[in-house]
């Protein structure tokens, strides 16, 4: 059966003695078991011996067959990297029409999609895939856990030592004692749970243009479309001054800086912050009150 295999190269090359094996298999029946095994196999094939991600086209290949893909085509300065020919310039249009025709389960199957792709979709839909994991919503520190929403509850419990709160209401107070020091940026991070979901309440210190100022906004832990269902206000005043933020929170898959860019927040100057503080200016104490509502 493997024969065939052994005409075309070597007999140490594995790659071909998949491919015998991989054609050998479809030709001989649809079965499903069957069916299994040319995706394992053939998705082998695709990736890309240098950098180990999937090939797309153009794929190339040396003179001896072997597969290559197109980013790391021009950093092997022309020599094939696993027989160390010339590479030249062939594209290997068989294993591009037999990647067309491959349909793959999405790579966030664990995360529980579903879903069966073409090989050249399936990359679109990965990167809007609703099972896609989320990036950690602790900002402040380069933290680079992802995960489902209640793997990065867990986490930011026990890794960020994040507050935790129950409730739609709620009432913070944010002391700091060097309120002149916007450089050394403060950002703190408390989590909500109502609805049977989670909300980030962010507030952070930051300098917009020349002026140092405070921002309180709040994040949903969940897709866009359903942070859209939600409404929040943000208080904070004293001495019969309030300023009142009403807003929508934004869903975490936009990162806290992008947020925090586009200003989608309650806005303090430092001047009103610390005459919402009281006392000499020289410590930072503000009461925040809020809440979160379902809009639908
Ligand atoms: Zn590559
Ligand atoms: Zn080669
Ligand atoms: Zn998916
Ligand atoms: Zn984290």
């Amino acid at each position: 059966m493997s024969s065939k295999s052994e005409v075309i190269d070597p007999p140490h090359n594995e790659d071909t003695t998949d491919v015998g094996e991989t054609l050998n298999d479809s030709a001989s029946s649809a079965a499903v078991k069957s069916n299994v095994i040319v995706s394992t196999s053939v998705r082998e094939l695709l990736e890309c011996p240098v950098c180990l991600n999937a090939m797309y086209p153009p794929i190339h290949q040396c003179s001896n067959g072997h597969t290559l893909c197109s980013g790391c085509k021009p950093r092997v300065h022309n020599r094939c990297p696993t027989c160390r020919h010339e590479l030249g310039n062939i594209r290997c249009l068989a294993l591009e029409k037999v990647a067309a025709s491959l349909d793959l389960p999405c790579k966030y199957q664990s995360y529980g999609c579903i879903g069966i792709y073409p090989y050249y979709s399936k990359l679109k839909h990965e990167s809007q895939c609703i099972y896609r994991p989320y990036n950690c919503p602790y900002a402040g520190s380069e933290c680079t856990v992802m995960g489902d929403i209640p793997f990065l509850v867990t986490h930011l419990k026990d890794d960020h030592k994040v507050d935790m709160h129950s409730g739609s209401t709620f009432n913070h107070r944010y002391v700091k004692s060097n309120p002149q020091e916007v450089e050394n940026a403060t950002w703190m991070l408390t989590v909500f749970s109502c609805f049977g979901q989670y909300f980030c309440l962010h507030f952070e210190a930051f300098q917009l243009g020349m002026a140092p100022v405070y921002i309180a906004f709040l994040r949903f832990m969940g897709d866009d479309n359903e942070a859209k269902n939600y409404s929040y206000s943000l208080e904070v005043g004293a001495n019969g001054r309030k300023m009142i933020w009403q807003g929508v929170p934004r869903s975490i898959r936009d990162s806290h800086r992008k947020v925090r860019d586009s200003f989608d927040g309650l806005i303090i100057q430092r001047n009103m912050a610390l005459f919402f503080s009281g006392g000499d200016r020289k410590e930072l104490k503000l009461r925040v009150t809020g809440r979160i509502w379902k809009e639908h």
